[in-house]
């Protein structure tokens, strides 16, 4: 099996593992979790409350499409998870979301609020700025605007381990799309390090230490070489070059996470552009190609605008998420018009995560004794 497939579907990012928490017919939530760092990300706020609450404590930022409800309305239930966790929690979404959040949680009281309730900070994406806004628990989740920053690329957050970036694109409304990274970790290959006869000593963990801290750049690294059999001191001046000739090569993964966007020229063009030379693509597939009016009218997706996608991007797995509820009883039929092509493999949801309620013929009887009572 191709090795980048592999890794997608064994899971093998370095540190995330895409977790899809919701079923082909429930509302969306992605959860990424940052392995061994454990601050977990979120990406749309759909069904989830049947997460438990320990994996819902340890989520850390929020990436939402749009506000409409089926993305969103599940912040009332995380965040009567972790309000008491004195923590703040980052949104990021599309203009409007900050006042999307105050209302929703303006619904109910909160005259017990306390000094280390969880706060919200919200990161509102416009096309060359971001607007951040502050929803504080102890002050009853009422906003305030901070700060405005300037965007000049499509990356909105970047850390030592992974960077996010985003396109807006039309759903009626702004919807945003979302492309997440794996960053490359620090590595040195065994055989360069041979043949350039070093040493092992404590310099390796100062020279991991400096690559994690993002300071190669700052003076020079004294390293270990093996010298007729005693390992001798060199100083390295350019550390990041030394980098660069040692290093692992690696091949970082990446997810592209698309929902609710209509298939226009302008929409196919920011996905391109994005979602270039993706791993795995989590996409939306709203319809079957026979309701490609529906489609065009809710600016949503149908099975023959997600193989054309595929065709474009030729990620290595494609998870197709998010079918109208009209197809509840015919699940199959849309994933059966998904044509991957050559090298992209389909990866299949269950229906719902968490089981439908019986009907009540669908409800075992119990074995009913005759009565020798009337005998
Ligand atoms: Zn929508």
């Amino acid at each position: 099996m191709h090795r980048r497939l592999r890794n997608v579907l064994q899971r093998n990012f370095h540190f995330l593992e895409p977790t899809f928490v919701a079923g082909l017919l429930d509302d969306p939530v992605l959860l990424l979790r940052n392995h061994p760092f454990g601050d977990n990300l979120l990406f749309d706020c759909g069904q989830l409350h049947h997460l438990a609450k320990r994996i819902l404590k340890r989520i850390d930022t929020i990436f939402i499409s749009h506000a409409h409800m089926d993305h969103f309305a599940g912040m009332t239930t995380l965040t009567r998870n972790i309000l008491v966790a004195p923590k703040t929690v980052d949104l990021y979404g599309p203009a409007g979301l900050s006042e999307r959040l105050e209302h929703l949680l303006a619904g109910f009281d909160w005259n017990l609020s306390e000094d280390f309730w969880c706060s919200f900070r919200v990161h509102e994406i416009d096309q060359n700025s971001v607007r951040h806004f502050l929803l504080p628990g102890p002050d009853r989740f009422r906003r305030r605007f901070e700060d405005e920053t300037e965007r000049h690329d499509s990356i909105i957050l970047r850390n030592r381990q992974l960077q996010v970036g985003t396109a807006l694109c039309d759903h009626k409304i702004p919807s945003a799309i979302y492309r997440i990274d794996e960053l490359p970790s620090f590595g040195l290959d065994p055989e360069k390090m041979a043949s350039m006869r070093l040493a092992h000593g404590q310099w390796i963990q100062t020279f991991k230490d400096r690559f994690k801290q993002g300071e190669l750049e700052n003076g020079p690294l004294t390293v270990l070489v093996e010298a007729d059999g005693a390992p001798q001191e060199r100083l390295i001046d350019d550390v990041p070059a030394f980098y660069q000739q040692l290093k692992l090569e690696q091949q970082p993964l990446s997810i592209g996470y698309v929902t609710d966007v209509g298939f226009t020229k302008e929409n196919r063009e920011k996905i391109g552009s994005l979602l270039h030379g993706i791993d795995l693509l989590i996409c939306e597939c709203s319809y079957i190609a026979a309701d490609v009016d529906k489609a065009r009218e809710s600016h949503h997706l149908c099975s023959t605008d997600l193989n054309q996608l595929m065709t474009e991007l030729l990620p290595s797995c494609v998870m197709p998420i998010h079918l109208s509820k009209l197809y509840t009883d015919n699940c199959q039929q849309v994933l059966q018009e998904l044509q991957p092509p050559d090298g992209c493999h389909l990866l299949q949801l269950p229906e719902r995560i968490v089981p439908r309620p019986l009907l009540p013929n669908e409800i075992p009887l119990p074995e009913i004794k005759p009565d020798r009572g009337n005998d």
